[in-house]
């Protein structure tokens, strides 16, 4: 009856429970892969079944969209989280991050909103759709960009909570915890050091080996030796700073 006398009512119910999963998503890798890795294979199946993509943008686009998200997350991080630009946007960004920085090891603060990656990926795909003039063309790249991006979360979760897979990523553990630990203002990449190196954001040299972690924050932490306890050899904070 409520249906009847509001016929949208349903339509709104929806809509909110639709924004409301997009805002409060559950804390899980599970969430960015169930929804991403099908918007992938649909843009790749969409130039495949559409047209007769060459082997060069079957291969090379993807590549350069893989190469793009690189980009896109050292900006996104260094210009976007870490900015001091006084405007909205930018500070509810940084909030965030800064959430993520106080209690790295939460899975709650580690994942991107749907509600915040969703608009994202919409406006390069507009973007790059202009660049290359075909919102299908566009969609190749955006598939390279996608996996870069669920890469990016996934070696961003296993950094902070699981010692079973960092053992994996030893570089880019040192190379982001250097970054949580000793200096805020670089190593931006997680997926890759390459925006570091190009544009000067690698660790200050004298401090790369050793004391990557703040000794006021985690006294004993040294780098190395291997520690027992944790596989990829890093000596960490047995609690990640929660302050
Ligand atoms: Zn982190
Ligand atoms: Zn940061």
């Amino acid at each position: 009856m409520n249906v009847l006398r509001h016929p949208f009512a349903s339509v709104r119910g929806a809509a909110a429970r639709l924004l409301g999963f997009l805002v409060h998503q559950p804390s899980s890798p599970w969430v960015p892969i169930a929804v991403y890795v099908p918007l992938a294979a649909a843009a790749v199946l969409w130039n495949v079944f559409v047209d007769r993509p060459t082997t060069w943008d079957l291969v090379g686009l993807p590549m350069g969209g893989l190469l793009i998200w690189t980009l896109v997350e050292y900006f996104l991080h260094s210009r976007g989280f870490h900015s001091t630009l006084d405007t909205d946007w930018v500070r509810g960004l940084g909030k965030s991050h800064r959430e993520h920085h106080d209690r790295p090891t939460d899975p709650g603060r580690i994942f991107a909103r749907l509600s915040f990656s969703l608009p994202v990926a919409l406006l390069i795909w507009g973007l790059l759709s202009l660049v290359l003039w075909s919102p299908k063309r566009a969609a190749l790249p955006m598939a390279g960009l996608i996996l870069g991006y669920l890469a990016y979360e996934l070696i961003h979760y296993a950094i902070h909570r699981s010692k079973t897979f960092r053992i994996y990523l030893r570089p880019l553990v040192r190379h982001h915890l250097y970054h949580h630990h000793k200096d805020e203002e670089r190593c931006y990449g997680v997926t890759s050091p390459l925006w570091d190196l190009i544009f000067g954001t690698m660790p200050r040299p004298a401090e790369s080996r050793t004391g990557f972690v703040s000794p006021t924050t985690c006294p004993a932490a040294t780098l190395p030796p291997p520690s027992p306890t944790e596989p990829g050899g890093i000596t960490p904070c047995s609690t990640e700073p929660t302050t």
